[in-house]
């Protein structure tokens, strides 16, 4: 089958690292790279690290609200879909480009393959949560990472047919987190000893759009005193920039700020952190995986199950609710979640089905 994978940002590009692979041992794939994560740091590196095949075709679209963005996306996938003429597209999680790959591809009549699908975090001020549950509407075929998404989508009565795969992203941990949590040197580049130290990221609109809200994520940031290996996202850093807080982050001694870091240090630092402050969907599983305590700066979560296994704890921007969170004790137990690392071949699998 000729298949085009429609990719645009980080997470996605770390998704498609446990796929496109395997689908080119039996398909035709052709990557479409919207843009959306454009620069070296947050693109190139991924696909370097994670040998993710090179974009065959790039839209360079990135900026502008939401929006603005996914018209743009549709305005250009609609004909690249013309001349590609795919059999299916697939598209993964819940980002602009994922909803624009989908809605360009239903109205071209040809199937989508979401996957990632069926997660919800029930909150629709989330532009993510409106991309997942509009592209599942879209969806021939939706594969799920957890029972917990099936049911999900049984309650929405979906059109297309889902299939539990387990969750692609257990695959690239399982593969690379042992390899990068033996190379301390990104821990000696931010100046961290192996489990002395707090991992934080955050770039959700939610946190770091509203400068109230922001404010209070940099207070969160400055309680403590607790080394925090802070990995700024670009809209974050200039977010923190415009608002003029970016010095008090760079000036406090327990806050040490980096760019945005490539898989393999990011995972070496993750991995070797005593605990991981974030608000990325993509970090609070990964902690869970390396059995690292995770604290989540929102007030849901997609993931559920990491909360009800006690590995995670939602604390919004509660400063004091974070603190307390960060200094608990783990459980003893982790069991098995989303998957045993073999949900890539899954998803070929169930799109060998479709042909
Ligand atoms: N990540 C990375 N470098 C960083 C921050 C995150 O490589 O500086 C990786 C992380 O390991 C995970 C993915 O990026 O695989 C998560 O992406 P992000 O938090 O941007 O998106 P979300 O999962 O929230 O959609």
């Amino acid at each position: 089958m000729r298949i085009v994978t429609v990719i645009g940002n980080r997470p996605q590009f770390v998704k498609a690292a446990a796929v496109s692979r395997l689908l080119r041992e039996r398909h035709d794939e052709h990557l479409v790279h919207t843009g959306q994560h454009h620069d070296d740091e947050l693109s190139a590196i991924f696909f370097e690290e994670l040998q993710v095949p090179r974009p065959e075709r790039q839209l360079h679209i990135s900026g502008g609200t939401n929006t603005d963005q996914t018209a743009r996306m549709l305005a250009g996938l609609g004909p690249l879909l013309a001349e590609e003429q795919p059999n299916v597209v697939l598209v993964y999680g819940d980002t602009n480009s994922t909803v624009a790959g989908g809605l360009a591809a239903a109205q071209a009549n040809i199937p989508v393959v979401h996957v990632e699908a069926g997660m919800r975090s029930f909150d629709r001020r989330m532009p993510e949560e409106l991309n997942r549950v509009l592209t599942d509407h879209l969806s021939a075929l939706l594969l799920t990472p957890s029972q917990t998404a099936m049911d999900n989508l049984a309650r929405e009565s979906v059109a297309g047919r889902a299939v539990l795969v387990g969750d692609v992203m257990v695959d690239v941990a399982l593969l690379f987190q042992p390899r990068a949590k033996a190379d301390h040197h990104p821990l000696r580049d931010a100046g961290v000893a192996p489990g002395e130290y707090v991992l934080a990221t955050s770039h959700r609109a939610g946190n770091v759009d509203v400068p109230e809200r922001l404010r209070k994520l940099v207070d969160l940031l400055l309680a403590g005193d607790e080394p925090v290996v802070f990995p700024l996202h670009p809209r974050t850093g200039a977010r923190l920039d415009a608002a003029g807080w970016l010095d008090e982050l760079q000036e406090a001694d327990h806050i040490r700020l980096a760019p945005p870091l490539g898989y393999m240090a990011f995972t070496s630092l993750l991995t070797n952190a005593r605990a991981v402050l974030t608000d990325s969907g993509g970090v609070q599983k990964e902690a869970y995986f390396a059995g690292v305590p995770c604290v989540t700066m929102r007030d849901t979560t997609e993931w559920v199950e990491t909360v009800d296994m006690g590995w995670n704890v939602l604390v919004d921007l509660d400063r004091d609710a974070a603190h307390a969170a960060l200094h608990r004790t783990p459980p003893a137990q982790r069991p098995e979640l989303y998957g045993d690392g073999r949900a890539g071949e899954r998803v070929v699998a169930a799109i060998d089905d479709l042909a």
